[in-house]
């Protein structure tokens, strides 16, 4: 075996040093944030602290910051917590969003995943009361970018609050809430560098959002429980290295590298979403001939660690409901595999990646070579 190659930074990223050190120094100290002592006020200072920079990466107050355990969590908050009368949301957003309301109104996606907003403003100027719309900034399975301040342009016309879930957008290109226009933000440590199991959902404080959990008043009563300490301070941590946002221009580059190899190998090749706007460090390529189970197996017994173009939350690779909302055919669609660069990737990295990707393309397109020829 060559080396590891981690290549499934949409999936989680991973930790940095002073992430780590930040979480293992606030375990040992512990104390609890709403107590009055000592203890308890260190615990709230590292608190706000975190909330602080997380509030300015987005351009928010501080007081708009509301701790979640996570993505899914911030997703949950504001499309349940919210009174409306009418939910709308994409067809390819996270499942956290689509399977997290009853009747949630799904809006068409064109071929590269994006949100035709001719028949979203005619859908909004049919609906009657008060509507939350849901559109995300970026694909995790495609990195396709959505136009959300068009979106939210459109919205406000019709007083609709609006909703983006920028996890994986996070990091990876321009945050700003007032150029976005939207209404609540969610993000993910994880995706970011720092720990599983805290997020936050950015909140317009002119709207009453419910807590969705019944006990303390944590959170401006907006989420009751006991802040995870630890991890927000790890997340505060996190927010420091994607305000630089330094990694960016690399992993663009490497991604370029990486599709640009593969397409010189097999020229007929997809890539979902290749020309339009995407983030720099997601691929989503088609293999003819091979399943995306395959693939991911194959690679993995060289050391290198991708996913499916699809989600597979319970270690079983699924349809991608992201494909299929694009009209990609599932004989297409099972074969699609993700590729997600960070950090930590090099061009040694996309070298090895590409060899090893021409050697299982030839081995299971070559009959057709021979045919040809
Ligand atoms: N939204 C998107 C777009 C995601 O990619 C994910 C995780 O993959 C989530 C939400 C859920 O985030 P978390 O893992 O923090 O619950």
């Amino acid at each position: 075996m060559n080396q590891f190659v981690y290549f499934d930074h949409n999936a989680t990223t991973p930790m940095t040093v002073g992430v780590a050190n930040m979480i293992s120094d606030t375990l040992v100290v512990g104390g609890n944030a709403s107590s009055i002592h000592a203890a308890g006020r260190l615990a709230r200072q590292k608190v706000e602290d975190a909330r602080d920079k997380i509030a300015k990466l987005v351009g928010a107050r501080a007081s708009e910051v509301v701790f979640t355990s996570g993505g899914t969590e911030a997703n949950n908050l504001v499309l349940r917590g919210i009174k409306c009368k009418h939910i709308m949301a994409s067809t390819v957003e996270h499942d956290s969003v689509l399977d997290a309301a009853e009747n949630i109104e799904c809006l068409a996606v064109d071929e590269n995943g994006i949100i035709d907003l001719v028949a979203f403003e005619k859908r909004l100027d049919k609906t009657e009361g008060q509507v939350l719309v849901s559109i995300m900034l970026a694909n995790n399975e495609t990195g396709v970018i959505q136009p959300v301040a068009e979106v939210s342009k459109i919205a406000k016309k019709y007083g609709a609050l609006v909703h983006t879930d920028a996890v994986q957008a996070c990091g990876k290109i321009k945050l700003d809430r007032e150029e976005l226009g939207v209404d609540f933000i969610s993000l993910s440590a994880h995706k970011i560098g720092g720990p599983q199991g805290i997020g936050a959902l950015i909140v317009n404080e002119e709207v009453q959002l419910n807590s969705l959990m019944r006990g303390g008043g944590q959170e401006r009563g907006r989420r009751a429980g006991t802040e995870n300490l630890s991890g927000i301070a790890g997340f505060g941590v996190a927010v420091e290295f994607v305000e630089s946002r330094s990694h960016v221009a690399k992993t663009r580059k490497l991604r370029d590298a990486l599709e640009s190899s593969i397409k010189r190998i097999a020229p007929g090749i997809i890539i979902f979403g290749g020309n339009v706007d995407r983030l720099p460090n997601t691929s989503c390529i088609f293999m003819p001939g091979v399943s995306s189970e395959t693939q991911i197996m194959k690679f993995d017994l060289k050391g290198i660690m991708i996913s499916a173009g699809s989600a597979c939350s319970s270690g079983k690779v699924q349809p991608s409901h992201v494909l299929r909302a694009m009209g990609i055919d599932n004989s297409v669609a099972s074969n699609v595999i993700r590729i997600s660069l960070g950090n930590v990737n090099t061009m040694d990295d996309v070298d090895y990646f590409v060899q090893e990707w021409e050697k299982i393309y030839l081995s299971a397109n070559a009959s057709k070579f021979m045919e040809v020829a």
